[in-house]
């Protein structure tokens, strides 16, 4: 029998969350008391300090955290986020999160997940690198390509992962690819990563859509989140036939019932970084646009927006969870009870970023690379995959979606520890 273990390191509301969603799932596939903490609880956490020059001279020192959560199933996987409210509480939540996605989707990893303390929108390009650089110099001990690939969140991006590489692979003394994923394809990204979470969201969207017998042309979407996954998402989506009615990021949102111009969205973010002063919409609230009337509601921002308050109040048919971990652990009871809205879990729905983060470390481990329609084509039946475990499971206990993916990711988890042992 294990003793449940109180975890002060990391408490903290998007943690207790986790948590919360892993005791349900663990009630509910009756797994043993012997295996559930050491499933449950992360395996290492590494915390850092990041001293950085800044332009004028003065030096800075930002903290960092790396969280491997689980290592049984393969090399620890998961992003690292750069945001002024990362705290390690969080960031062990999303390696918790990684673990069960990874697994439910059936790739050979674990789960892990990385965050600094810092806006990176107040630092320099200089400053930005010099504290990517950093952080990877710090982390060099404890991750390689067959331990710990990190890949981007949260205020990353392809440029971080090309220094972090840089900076690994100098270390070493010859190139290492597969040290980081969602990197450039001019040093051995895969194609179609960069699209890769938002395009998975959206062809989830329309094979659920296709379930409930609606019509692509017929649906609207809200998106919460302009960043790499949201404006994606829309992308495809937009491509797909859906109108996309409202979008937004942390400075504005957007409310157009005619239709988003998507394209001149994407382009005023790549001039002016932020959709603020956009003129294609009529000005709205962030928690306006969560209650909108709509086909599809996708939240691809941060953690913990649908909420005990606003889960009564929300009009959409789907939520596509591309954030991890949008939805509070009240609000999942409340959606579940309302019947109405089909919730589509962060686990599956977002699982086309570390699909094809997948894909672009087995095309560096094998030094052999792929097309676009290759990688896409193998994206698509993976989700087709997932997708059918999640209905199949839902239907078979009666589960909600979310847990009929969690329990489907957990177990994985727990049998392989059960087979390896204690140590693992
Ligand atoms: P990003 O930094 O590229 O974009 C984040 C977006 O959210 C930005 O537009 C930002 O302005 C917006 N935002 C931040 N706070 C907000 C707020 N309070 N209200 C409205 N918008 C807000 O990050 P990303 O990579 O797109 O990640 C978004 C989410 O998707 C995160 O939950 C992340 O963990 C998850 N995710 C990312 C990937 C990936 O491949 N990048 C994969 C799976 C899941």
């Amino acid at each position: 029998m294990s003793k449940v273990i109180v975890s002060s390191l990391y408490d903290s509301d998007v943690f207790r969350m986790a948590c919360r969603q892993f005791d349900k799932a663990a009630d509910a596939i009756n797994l043993p008391e012997s295996i559930r903490d050491r499933t449950k609880y992360p395996r290492r956490t590494f915390a850092v300090a990041l001293p950085i020059r800044r332009d004028d001279g003065s030096i800075t020192v930002f903290e960092g955290y790396r969280v491997q959560h689980n290592l049984t199933t393969g090399p620890a996987k998961g992003g690292i986020r750069f945001h002024q409210h990362v705290t390690l509480g969080e960031v062990a939540a999303l390696a918790m999160w990684m673990s069960w996605k990874t697994s439910l989707v059936g790739l050979p990893y674990g789960g892990a997940k990385g965050g600094v303390i810092v806006d990176p929108n107040q630092l320099s390009l200089g400053e930005l690198e010099r504290l990517s650089r950093r952080y990877m110099q710090e982390l060099i001990p404890f991750i390689g390509p067959h331990v710990d690939v990190p890949a981007p969140d949260v205020g990353t991006n392809e440029k971080v992962m090309a220094w972090m590489m840089d900076t690994y692979s100098n270390h070493v003394g010859h190139i290492v690819p597969g040290i980081v994923t969602g990197k450039p394809i001019s040093i051995g990204g895969s194609q179609g990563r960069r699209e890769a979470t938002g395009a998975g969201i959206a062809y989830l969207i329309t094979k659920y859509l296709a379930d409930l017998k609606i019509p692509v042309r017929k649906a609207t979407v809200a998106i919460q989140g302009f960043g790499n996954v949201g404006s994606e998402a829309a992308v495809a989506l937009d491509h797909y036939g859906l109108k996309i009615i409202a979008i937004s990021d942390h400075t504005a949102a957007f409310y157009n019932p005619k239709g988003i111009n998507i394209k001149k969205a994407l382009a005023f973010v790549r001039s002016q970084r932020v959709l603020k002063d956009f003129d294609g919409g009529e000005e709205i609230t962030n928690a306006e646009l969560l209650e909108l009337k709509c086909t599809v509601l996708a939240p691809c921002a941060l953690e913990r927006v649908i909420t005990p308050e606003n889960a009564p109040k929300l009009k959409c048919r789907i939520i596509a969870e591309g954030a991890n971990g949008p939805t509070t652990f009240q609000a999942d009871r409340i959606i579940e009870e309302r019947e109405d809205i089909e919730l589509i879990p962060d686990v599956l729905c977002n699982s086309g970023g570390v699909i094809v983060s997948y894909f672009e470390w087995c095309q560096n481990l094998q030094n052999f690379y792929w097309t676009r329609e290759e990688v896409l084509t193998k994206l698509f039946a993976i989700l087709d995959r997932a997708k059918d475990s999640v209905e199949f499971q839902k239907r078979k206990f009666k589960f909600s979606r979310r847990l009929a993916a969690l329990t489907l990711g957990i177990q994985r988890v727990a049998d392989a520890k059960i087979a390896r042992g204690l140590f693992p």
